[in-house]
């Protein structure tokens, strides 16, 4: 593909608005719906999201709705926190930083980034909403020894922070160093306070109690800007590519990590818009990721570690069961 044409005379805003309005038909003839009506069938193909990159206004609507959809799955940490085990575990407390909305942490799983980028002489800023990719075969589901992870039949991964322990394996597997954690919450402090990790994981769970009662997930309804599209992930593939054709645009999400849920189109390359973006602690890249998943040795651990997952999680449900009958 190639890289956009932006003539010096036309405003970033009106370039994109411009391309968009060339390319609305794709979205709008394609029978996806942002308010799609059935994603609760017993049987379904996994769910994607399209986020077209050029209608993102970097308002943060989105991520106000996610905090307020989403606030009573957030953490109440017990104070003070006790000792860690072992002493090396850092305290990862965000509790008294709720308001910070620059990164992923365990009370804000969605952020905006922000990317200027120069194309043919010409600067546009970009906005970029980012939070979990929700991947097609996720490591950190398949690589969690407790089993607290798990990916719905929709395909959406989520943690179960009833039985999240906080080690943070998912997140250390995770390519997108997505999950994360908070200290002074969860089974740990009852069950195996000098084993585990001190905490519970975080991260995007998509909405999955809306999804059950047939509602979109809470920032695609806000979005003024109708940035984000729900659907089969076939139908949500072959929008994104007609719409990369119109535009001469670029796409991220189809293969990383082996294929994800989150399909990205932008106006210009993602490798330009990777080192454009600020990135590290909470603040995903937008690099090229293999799958981690077809590395034989990953593939042997999740092999190795899925019955006994099975069998941690039984025995946390069974001690949450005996803790809620006392
Ligand atoms: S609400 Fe829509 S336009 Fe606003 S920041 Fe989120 S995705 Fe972008
Ligand atoms: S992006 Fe990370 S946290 Fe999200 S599903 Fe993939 S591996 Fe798991
Ligand atoms: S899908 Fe739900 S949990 Fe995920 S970012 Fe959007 S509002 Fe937040």
């Amino acid at each position: 593909m190639t890289t956009p044409k932006i003539t010096s005379n036309i405003s970033r805003r009106a370039f994109l608005k411009g391309s968009i309005t060339a390319a609305g038909s794709v979205v709008a003839t394609t029978g996806i719906a942002r308010a799609a009506t059935s994603l609760t069938h017993e049987k379904q193909e996994p769910l994607a999201t399209l986020i077209d990159i050029r209608k993102c206004i970097g308002c943060e609507e989105c991520v106000y709705a996610c905090q307020a959809a989403n606030a009573e799955k957030y953490p109440e940490p017990e104070k003070p926190f006790p000792k860690m085990v072992p002493p090396r575990v850092p305290v990862e407390d965000w509790s008294e930083k709720r308001e910070v909305t620059d990164r992923l942490t365990p009370y804000n799983w969605l952020f905006i980034q922000t990317a200027s980028v120069t194309v043919n002489g010409e600067q546009i800023d970009l906005t970029i909403p980012r939070r979990c990719m929700h991947c097609a075969n996720p490591p950190c589901v398949k690589l969690c020894p407790w089993g607290a992870l798990k990916q719905e039949e929709n395909g959406l991964s989520r943690i179960d922070s009833d039985l999240c322990l906080g080690g943070s394996k998912c997140k250390k597997v995770c390519p997108w160093d997505v999950p994360q954690r908070q200290t002074g919450v969860g089974l740990y402090l009852d069950l195996l306070p000098a084993l585990a990790g001190n905490g519970v994981m975080y991260k995007c769970d998509r909405c999955y109690n809306r999804l059950e009662k047939g509602e979109v997930p809470a920032c695609i309804e806000v979005c003024p800007e109708n940035v984000q599209t729900i659907g089969p992930r076939s139908e949500i593939l072959k929008t994104a590519h007609a719409l990369a054709r119109e535009i001469n645009g670029y796409i991220y999400g189809e293969h990383e990590n082996g294929g994800t849920h989150t399909i990205y189109v932008s106006p210009v390359p993602f490798d330009q818009l990777n080192q454009a973006i600020e990135t590290g602690k909470g603040k995903p890249h937008l690099n090229k990721v293999k799958n981690m998943m077809a590395d034989g040795t990953q593939l042997a651990k999740a092999m190795l570690i899925a019955p006994l997952a099975g069998i941690a999680a039984l025995v946390g449900k069974f001690y949450l069961s005996t803790k809620e009958d006392k």
